[in-house]
């Protein structure tokens, strides 16, 4: 009998990822705090945030950002996630034999650029250099803890009084990927959108927003997230099609190959469960960043299909927007 084995789609971010976390990992660390399933974990009393990630993605450098930035923003983003400020982060680095330590520096360096942007430091680290062939150039893990400012946001606790936004147009790090790794000539201004998060939630918290969830849509993407939310806060979470942002680069590449933009991966983009009268004052407070000019209220909750995310298109027809699944692009990150 043939040996089951681990399948590139069961590091999606999607339905195989899923069902891979919890039969294998949630089996058996189970406890309390992970089956959460929040972005960074909350420990400490509530008053500490930690989460961990590791990034491989292919290219090294590619439009908007590199493996570096990514690292750091990718760790700060799940603790500014659960309302916290990104303080502590650690480095681990394995290398590949005859990597050019000027792409090495290129990368530290960005990544100190970002961890200045979130108030953070690196208090230790680990060095792996491996043989020829045995890791593609660089792999990176970076975990962080970060100190909650505002206590109680989850993604456990969605009702139908909020509203859902979303701080800007989605999809444009999955896109820059795909066309940096198919070669593709591009043109246009298609850039990841890989940011910090932290300065945008901060600007929300100083104002007092009555944020319930935050959740960067990474692998997986939207649809990833309102599935989730929808799922762990048991509600029915309603989508109107023609008011989720997507660039006109992004939505070119989109129907051009066949994705959907709410599946593709993003770095620097978060959707937000906010209760209703606040969610005006939130889009103008995200709409002050250069990079959320196209912040907006995408959906709303109801009760109408526990569990479910539902898509409204602009010509009132309706459907089930699903968790993706399948591979559809590795090394995302
Ligand atoms: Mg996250």
């Amino acid at each position: 009998m043939k040996k089951k084995t681990i399948t590139l789609a069961q590091g999606n971010g999607g339905e195989e990822n899923n069902e891979l976390i919890s039969k294998v990992f949630y089996k058996a660390f189970k406890n309390e705090i992970l089956e959460q399933s929040e972005d960074a974990a909350v420990i400490h009393g509530g008053e500490l945030a930690f989460s961990t990630d590791s990034f491989t993605v292919s290219p090294l450098f590619f439009a908007g950002a590199d493996i570096g930035k990514l690292a750091v923003c990718g760790t700060c983003n799940d603790l500014a996630m659960m309302g916290a400020k990104p303080k502590y982060l650690t480095c681990s680095v394995i290398i590949e034999e005859g990597f050019e330590l000027e792409s090495l520096e290129r990368i530290v360096e960005s990544m100190q650029r970002e961890l200045e942007i979130n108030g953070a430091i690196v208090v230790s680290g680990d060095t792996k250099v491996v043989p020829r062939g045995s890791v593609d150039k660089i792999f990176i893990n970076t975990t962080g803890i970060g100190e909650i400012i505002k206590k109680g946001i989850s993604s456990n606790s969605i009702t139908c009084d909020d509203v859902i936004l979303v701080n800007r147009d989605i999809g444009c790090h999955g896109a820059t990927i795909f066309v940096a790794r198919e070669g593709m000539e591009m043109s246009s201004a298609l850039e990841s959108d890989c940011n910090s998060l932290y300065p945008q939630v901060k600007a929300l918290l100083d104002a007092n927003i009555a944020i319930t969830a935050m959740r960067d849509a990474t692998r997986g993407g939207a649809a990833a997230v309102l599935n989730e939310w929808a799922k762990q806060s048991d509600v029915c979470i309603e989508v109107e099609e023609e008011k989720i942002p997507v660039s006109d680069e992004v939505g070119g590449i989109c129907e051009m190959l066949g994705f959907e933009a709410t599946a593709l991966a993003n770095e620097g983009t978060f959707v937000l469960a906010v209760k209703k009268e606040d969610s005006d004052k939130a889009v103008e407070i995200l709409k002050s960043f250069d990079v959320c000019a196209k912040a907006s209220i995408i959906g709303s909750v109801t009760s109408m299909h526990p569990k479910k995310v539902i898509l409204k298109s602009a010509w009132g027809t309706k459907r089930f927007l699903e968790t993706p699944t399948g591979e559809l692009l590795p090394r995302i990150c």
